[in-house]
Parts: C-alpha cells; structure tokens; sequence
C-alpha cells in the first residue's frame, strides 16, 4: 500500500513538472506578449511608451523584475531604473551602486537610465519618511527629464517584507495622491504582487497558481521570463552573491514570473 502511495507522489509531481515546463514553452512569447499589448495602448501612440521602476535597494531589479524588464524592453517601451537607496548597510554603496549599473547593462537598460538616490534621509534599513521618497523620485524624474507613463514597483508588502520595500510603495502611493491634488497627468502605477512563502520558492510550477489568479481577474499583468536572465544579472552583484542568494536564484518564482495588480 505504501508502495502504490509514493508511485502516485511520484507520478502527480512528475506529471505536475511536465505540463508546467509545457505551458511555460507555450506562453513563455504569446502570453506575454498579450498581457502588455493592453498597457502600451496609450492614447500617445507618436511618443514612445516610458516605463520607470522604481526600487529600494541594488539587487532588487534582478532579484524580483527581470520578467518585466524583459518583456517591456522587448516590446519598444522605455524603461528607466530608480532605486531609492545605494544599499550601503554594510558599507558597501559606492560597490553596490556599480554592481546595479552593470546589472541594468545586462538586462539592456543603459546607465543614462538608472538614477540612484543617496540620500541620509534614505538608507538601506532605516525608518523612511515617505514625503523624502516622493521628493527623490520627483528630483529622479527631472534629471531623467521625463514623466512616465506607469510606475512598477513592489505592493504594500514588499515581497519580503522588507521596511524600504514598504516605503517605496507608500512613497508611490503619496507620488499619486499629491497628483490628484496638484491635478497632474497621473502617472499608471502597477504593483508586483507578493505571494506567500511556499508559492515564492516554487520556481516555474508557480506558474499554475498565477494563471489561475489571472484567470479569475485576481491580478491585472501576468508576465513569464526566462530564469537566465535573471542569473545573468544577478551575477553582476558579486559583493551580494552569499550561498542563500543562489539558493533563492534556483527557486525563486520571480525570477520568471511577475504578477502585478494596478494600483
Ligand atoms: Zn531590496
């Protein structure tokens, strides 16, 4: 009996590895591809669509967005990297804000686009007044000279709980009521969803939990990538490759899957 049990494991993972490596191949362009046509669909078709992710830390970018990044490059949009901080916890900014330099180079973003605040008031693992945030993204925006057309960033959790994450999405959210107040164009804002512990180290077989949500509208931009990718670009943050990080690069979900709801 006990037999017949570990065959019937063994055979549902098997089979459940299978068709997920299957529908990985089959939506790994089209799938994609789809989901964005509906954000690059702006009314100002004549300007190229501009994109800004804005992040916490150097290592987010490759760590969590490397699927989007991808895909949105892939698609003509312009993407522009601000990252709030230069990750100097343990002395190491000046390295770290290389290492984020190299790591956009990698994934085809120049280093014209990547801004990167270094700011007292914004330092790795410290408290962050959110009205600070606001003012170095606005500053980021005018060195860039643009106003983009959405804002990717991480949700209210931050994906792993971390407190800059958190305050980089409610400094977004500040960004966004201060527009409504000022009457400015608004910018679309679209949220990396956070999942729970056990979805966020299953790699690609994650991939039947996100096209469920997408299915029932529980997420607004489902966006598969390739897992290399994302190695390749972490690769570039040498002073942070420890022994969990490729732990967390061989199984992490984002590293080829991003779901975003808008905010
Ligand atoms: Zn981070």
């Amino acid at each position: 009996m006990l037999t017949f049990f570990v065959n019937l494991v063994f055979f549902l993972l098997c089979f459940f590895a299978f068709t997920t490596i299957i529908l990985r191949l089959l939506l790994w362009s089209g799938h994609t591809k789809r989901e964005l046509v509906s954000i690059s669909d702006q009314p100002i078709q004549t300007e190229p669509v501009i994109a800004t992710l804005i992040i916490a830390h150097p290592d987010d970018e490759c760590m969590f967005f490397t699927p989007t990044i991808n895909a949105f490059l892939s698609r003509g949009i312009k993407v522009y990297v601000i990252c709030l901080s230069s990750g100097n916890y343990y002395g190491k900014g000046e390295i770290r804000k290389r290492e984020l330099i190299l790591s956009c180079n990698t994934l085809g973003i120049p280093a014209s686009r990547v801004y990167i605040e270094d700011s007292p008031k914004l330092q790795d693992g410290s408290e962050w007044n959110h009205s600070d945030g606001v003012i170095a993204i606005r500053k980021a925006f005018r060195s860039f000279d643009i106003l983009p057309d959405f804002i990717l960033t991480f949700d209210s959790f931050g994906v792993s709980g971390h407190k800059n994450h958190k305050s980089t999405y409610l400094a977004i959210q500040e960004l966004i009521s201060q527009q409504r107040e000022m009457e400015e164009k608004l910018i679309r804002v679209f949220k990396l969803c956070s999942v729970g512990i056990i979805r966020k180290h299953i790699a690609i077989l994650d991939l039947w939990f996100a096209l469920i949500e997408r299915l029932f509208d529980r997420v607004d931009l489902l966006i598969v990538g390739k897992w290399e990718n994302s190695l390749q670009a972490m690769r570039q943050h040498k002073s942070q490759l420890v022994w969990f990080r490729w732990l967390y690069i061989l199984f992490a979900r984002y590293t080829m899957i991003n779901t975003f709801k808008e905010l």
